[in-house]
C-alpha cells in the first residue's frame, strides 16, 4: 500500500480528499453513520461525507467508515481508502457565502470498493488514523489552510 500510494502522492500525481466530517458528525465524530458492510473480497459503502476540501479534484479519498454498528459509537471505526472515479462516488458542490466552490458533499451509492484498500484493521484503527491524520494535516506544508490560498488547482475538473 505503500508502494502504491506514497511516491504518487508525494508527487502529486495523487490528489486525496479527506472524507471525515458527515451532516450529523462535525465535531463529535464518532456519529458517523457511512457504513461499509463487508462483501466478499470487498466492501459495500453507502452514506454521505460533507465540507469535503476540494473534493471536486480529488483523484481518491481517505474516509472513517463505519464497518461494526453493534458496539459503543467511538469502535467500529474503520479507515478505507476510495478511488473517488468508482461508480456511485458522486460529487455535488456547496457554494460558499462569496459564491466560491470550495467544498462539497460527497455521497456514495453502493460503492464496491476492494478490501485491499483498508488501512489497518478493521473496527479498530479508525480514531487512531483520525487523529495522526488530523495532526499531520496542521503540520503539513499542504495544510488545508494553505491548500485554500491555492490559485489554481492543476487538475481538470470532472
Ligand atoms: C472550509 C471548511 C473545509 C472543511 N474541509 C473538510 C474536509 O475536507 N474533510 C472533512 O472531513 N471535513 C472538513 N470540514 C469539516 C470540519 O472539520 C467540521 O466543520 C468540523 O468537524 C466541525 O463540525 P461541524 O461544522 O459540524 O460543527 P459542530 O460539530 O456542529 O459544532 C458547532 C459548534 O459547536 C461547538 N461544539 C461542538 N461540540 C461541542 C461540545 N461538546 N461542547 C462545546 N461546544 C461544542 C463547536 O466548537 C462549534 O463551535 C471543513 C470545514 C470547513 C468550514
Amino acid at each position: 500500500m505503500k508502494e502504491r500510494f506514497l511516491p504518487a502522492t508525494a508527487n502529486i500525481d495523487i490528489w486525496w480528499s479527506q472524507g471525515f466530517s458527515e451532516p450529523d458528525a462535525g465535531s463529535d465524530l464518532a456519529s458517523l453513520k457511512t457504513s461499509a458492510v463487508r462483501d466478499g473480497d470487498k466492501y459495500i459503502v453507502n452514506g454521505q461525507k460533507t465540507w469535503t476540501t476540494l473534493g471536486q479534484y480529488g483523484d481518491w479519498m481517505f474516509n472513517l467508515v463505519r464497518t461494526d454498528p453493534n458496539v459503543k459509537k467511538q469502535a467500529g471505526i474503520s479507515f478505507l481508502l476510495i478511488d473517488m472515479k468508482t461508480p456511485g462516488v458522486t460529487v455535488r458542490p456547496i457554494q460558499l457565502i462569496d459564491g466560491g466552490h470550495e467544498v462539497n458533499e460527497v455521497f456514495f451509492d453502493n460503492v464496491e470498493v476492494p478490501v485491499e484498500n483498508l488501512v489497518g484493521e478493521e473496527n479498530k484503527d479508525g480514531p487512531t488514523r483520525n487523529s495522526c491524520s488530523a495532526m499531520s494535516e496542521q503540520a503539513s506544508p499542504g495544510s488545508a489552510a494553505r491548500r485554500s490560498t491555492w490559485p489554481v488547482p492543476r487538475h481538470t475538473p470532472r
